[in-house]
């Protein structure tokens, strides 16, 4: 039984240059809140020292999905139940609405955003896969400027990731040149809501004549954070689909992810179930 609540400040903010304005100004005393899914469990639980919040959740800078011929575009604000209502995104982006269908329940989709899933940065989190095999980038902006950069890489080690302290995630595109893209997203939990994932596996690819011209893998909960599996990668593109193939990349797939035992599962299920996705992924390939 848990009945901890600390007492905490959630700051209302007026606009985005306020928020970069503190940010810059008071290093390291407020934390964003936005949707507040992650921060108020960890609140309640007594794992978080930071009382002090910036509420961000109706900034108008950080919401909102625009699409342009060339991306889509999403505030970090927006949450699970916009991504999954939005018709260019459920045409185009099936993996990210399927990720955001598969998040928790409704109650945490209604508050929840995929900004905060890309900030919390848990290795489990759902949205990142999908957000990898589109080849997303992010741009992060503080009272310096903004910059651009691929979310391939953002992550260095377990909750480490390419955010200054000034910074702040404010959006997300998404390249619309998924024409001829295959693609599979699977949850493997608990339950189907609810739950965290042992592993979740997002994949993409296009053949050409047979052969797979390029393909992106990306998993949730085999290693420190989520993981692009660039080495299986390389070893399927240009391959034919084949047995042989598919046991190659299943076997390179366990030297490149380092799953750990947890209250949630364990190593050796986790490495054989990314295996086994993998596998279901490239039979998926193989049926025209
Ligand atoms: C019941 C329940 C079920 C859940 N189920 C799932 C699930 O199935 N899959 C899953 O992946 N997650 C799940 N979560 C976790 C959580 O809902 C997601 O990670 C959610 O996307 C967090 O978004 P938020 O807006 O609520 O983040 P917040 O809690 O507001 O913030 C999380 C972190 O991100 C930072 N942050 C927020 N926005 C930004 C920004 N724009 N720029 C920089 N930093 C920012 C905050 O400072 C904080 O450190 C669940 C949570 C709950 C409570």
């Amino acid at each position: 039984m848990r009945a901890y609540l600390p007492a905490y400040h959630l700051e209302p903010v007026r606009d985005l240059n306020e928020v970069l304005g503190r940010l810059s100004r008071e290093p390291g005393r407020w934390k964003l809140f936005a949707g507040g899914t992650d921060l108020m469990v960890l609140l309640e639980a007594g794992k978080l020292s930071h009382r002090y919040f910036l509420n961000v959740w109706k900034l108008p800078e950080l919401r909102g999905i625009e699409v342009a011929p060339e991306s889509v575009t999403i505030g970090a604000a927006t949450t699970y139940t916009e991504l999954r209502n939005h018709d260019t995104l459920a045409r185009e982006f099936p993996l990210l609405c399927q990720a955001a269908f598969e998040t928790g329940a409704v109650a945490t989709q209604n508050r929840g955003t995929v900004g905060g899933n890309i900030a919390n940065a848990s290795p489990a989190a759902d949205s990142p896969p999908a957000l990898l095999v589109y080849d997303a980038e992010i741009e992060l902006v503080s009272a310096r400027g903004a910059r651009w950069r691929p979310f391939h890489g953002f992550y260095s080690g377990y909750k480490q990731m390419d955010l200054r302290s000034d910074e702040l995630i404010r959006r997300i595109r998404l390249p619309r040149a998924q024409a001829g893209w295959r693609s599979y997203y699977r949850k493997v939990g608990t339950r189907r809501a609810q739950a965290i994932s042992k592993v979740c596996f997002a994949g993409g690819a296009h053949l050409e004549s047979g052969r797979i011209a390029d393909v992106r893998l990306a998993f949730g909960s085999v290693a420190p954070t989520v993981l692009r599996a660039v080495q299986t990668e390389r070893l399927l593109r240009g391959e034919k689909i084949s047995p042989a193939v598919g046991r190659a990349a299943s076997e390179k797939l366990t030297q490149e992810i380092a799953p750990i035992d947890d209250m949630r599962s364990t190593a050796n299920y986790r490495r054989r179930v990314a295996q086994n996705l993998l596998r279901e992924f490239i039979e998926m390939l193989s049926v025209q």
